[in-house]
C-alpha cells in the first residue's frame, strides 16, 4: 500500500482482515508493469467476490449507501459551509452524541472513502452485468443508485476533501488549486438562496480575488465576474459557460449580455485551455469588442440525412461582414465554400443558417474554442454569442494545409452584446 493511500474497501465490506486483497493485487501489478489503476484492480477483485458471494455484495451496498446518505445530507450541500471548512484550523464534527476530531483523520480521507464507494459501486455493477446471472445477483442491480453517486456527488465530496486539507502542510494527490474554475465545478451542486452567493460564498477562498458588493444587482455581479475572468485570461471558460446558458429563462429576465455566464444553470465542467486571444476588450457598459477570424457562414447540409449538420460558406453575408474594413475590400466577392472544411457535426438546435463561425485566435490551434455568432446589426458589427464548438476539421487535408487555409480567413472586429 502506498504511503498516502487509505483504502476503505474492507471496512465497507464489514471485514477487518488485513491487508486488502485489492491493494495487494495493485501493489503486485505495479511492480510488474504499472499499467493498471488501483480503481480497476479493486473493481476486478470485488466483482469476483460479489459473484461468488452475493450476500457480501448486498452488505457492501448497504454500507456504501449509508456513507453516501451521510454526505448527501442537506448540511453538506450548503454553499456557506465551504468557507468554514476552508478557513478554520480545527474541525470537530458533531453527530448526535458523537464528536469526531478531524485532526485524527488522515489527509484526503473523504476522497479515499468516496473512491471506495465508487469501487464497490463499479464492482457491484460488473458482478451483475452477465446476462446469465443468478436471481440473487440480479437483486444487487439497484444496490447503489446512480442518482446519489452521480457526478455532482463525486465532485462535491472530492472538493470537500480538498477543503478539509487546507490546513495540512504540503500538497497531496487530491489537493486542488483554489481557482474559480475548480471551485465552481466542484461545488456547482452546493446550494444558496441568493443567486449572487453562487460567487460570493466562494469569494473568501478563490483566486483571483473579486470585489464583493451586496448593493449590486444580480446581473451586475454576474457580468463583473465574467469580466474578472476575462481579465484573468479565461476567455475560453467564459464563452463556453455563457454559450451553455444561451436559452434560459433567468437570462432573459436579467437581460444578461450573451457573453455572460449564468452560474445557476451551467455546471462549469469545461476545463479547456486555449492560447491568448487576438483581442478581447470590454467596451461601454455591456459589450465585448473582439478581434476574430471569420471562418464562414453556417449552412445546413441537405444531402441525405445530414439535415442537422452544417457546412461553411463564404457567401454574400460573409463578404458584407468581412468587407466592412477597408483593408479587405480587394478580396473578390465570390460565393464559395470556405477553404476550411468542417467535420460534420450536430449543433444545438438554436444554431441557424446564417450564423457566423469565428475564432478568437491568430493561428490555427487544436486548443481553440470556436464561437458561433448571430448578427444583430451589420452597420455596427454587433452580434450575439449563440454557441461554441471545439475545433473540428475534416481529415481530408493535412494540418499544414488547414493552418494555411485558416490564415486566409479574414480578421474582423465584432461587438458581442
Ligand atoms: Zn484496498
Amino acid at each position: 500500500m502506498s504511503m498516502h493511500h487509505n483504502c476503505f474497501v474492507l471496512p465497507l465490506l464489514n471485514e477487518d482482515s488485513l491487508p486488502c486483497s485489492g491493494c495487494v493485487a495493485y501493489q503486485q501489478s505495479e511492480s510488474v508493469n504499472g499499467h493498471l489503476t488501483t480503481h480497476n484492480v479493486h473493481v476486478d477483485w470485488l466483482e469476483k467476490r460479489f459473484r461468488s458471494n452475493p450476500s457480501l455484495g448486498q452488505a457492501a451496498a448497504d454500507m456504501t449507501n449509508v456513507g453516501i446518505r451521510f454526505f448527501s445530507r442537506r448540511y453538506w450541500k450548503r454553499r456557506w459551509i465551504l468557507q468554514e471548512l476552508s478557513l478554520s484550523n480545527i474541525h470537530h464534527w458533531y453527530w448526535g452524541q458523537h464528536v469526531l476530531d478531524m485532526s485524527e483523520f488522515p489527509n484526503d480521507w473523504i476522497s479515499h472513502l468516496v473512491g471506495s464507494f465508487w469501487m464497490i459501486n463499479d464492482g457491484l455493477r460488473k458482478a451483475v452485468e452477465d446476462p446469465a446471472r443468478t436471481a440473487s445477483e440480479r437483486r444487487l442491480t439497484a444496490a447503489v443508485s446512480d442518482d446519489v453517486i452521480g457526478i455532482p456527488f463525486i465532485h462535491r465530496t472530492l472538493g470537500l476533501s480538498s477543503l478539509c486539507n487546507s490546513q495540512s502542510p504540503g500538497m497531496t494527490r487530491f489537493t486542488r488549486k483554489r481557482t474559480w474554475i475548480n471551485l465552481l465545478r466542484d461545488f456547482h451542486s452546493s446550494e444558496c438562496s441568493e443567486p449572487i452567493d453562487m460567487y460570493y460564498a466562494l469569494a473568501s477562498m478563490a483566486i483571483p480575488k473579486i470585489c464583493v458588493n451586496y448593493s449590486s444587482t444580480v446581473a451586475t455581479v454576474f457580468q463583473q465576474f465574467a469580466e474578472a475572468m476575462l481579465d484573468n485570461g479565461e476567455w475560453v471558460w467564459v464563452f463556453y459557460c455563457a454559450a451553455k446558458t444561451v436559452n434560459n429563462q433567468h437570462r432573459e429576465r436579467l437581460q444578461l449580455p450573451s457573453w455572460v455566464p449564468d452560474p445557476r444553470s451551467v455546471n462549469f465542467h469545461y476545463g479547456g485551455n486555449a492560447p491568448p486571444p487576438m483581442g478581447i476588450q470590454i467596451s461601454q457598459s455591456d459589450s465585448l469588442v473582439c478581434d476574430v477570424r471569420c471562418l464562414g457562414v453556417l449552412y445546413e447540409s441537405h444531402e441525405e440525412d445530414l439535415n442537422s449538420r452544417f457546412h461553411l460558406m463564404w457567401d454574400g453575408l460573409f463578404w458584407q461582414v468581412c468587407s466592412s474594413r477597408k483593408a479587405l475590400e480587394e478580396i473578390s466577392e465570390v460565393i464559395q465554400p470556405s477553404p476550411l472544411q468542417l467535420k460534420a457535426r450536430r449543433y444545438a438546435f438554436y444554431v441557424r443558417e446564417g450564423d457566423l463561425l469565428c475564432s478568437c485566435l491568430e493561428k490555427l490551434s487544436f486548443e481553440d474554442l470556436w464561437i458561433i455568432l448571430r448578427l444583430v446589426d451589420v452597420k455596427t458589427q454587433t452580434y450575439q454569442l449563440i454557441e461554441v464548438q471545439e475545433m473540428s476539421l475534416s481529415r481530408s487535408s493535412s494540418d499544414t494545409e488547414h493552418a494555411q487555409m485558416f490564415s486566409k480567413c479574414p480578421k474582423i472586429k465584432v461587438r458581442i452584446v
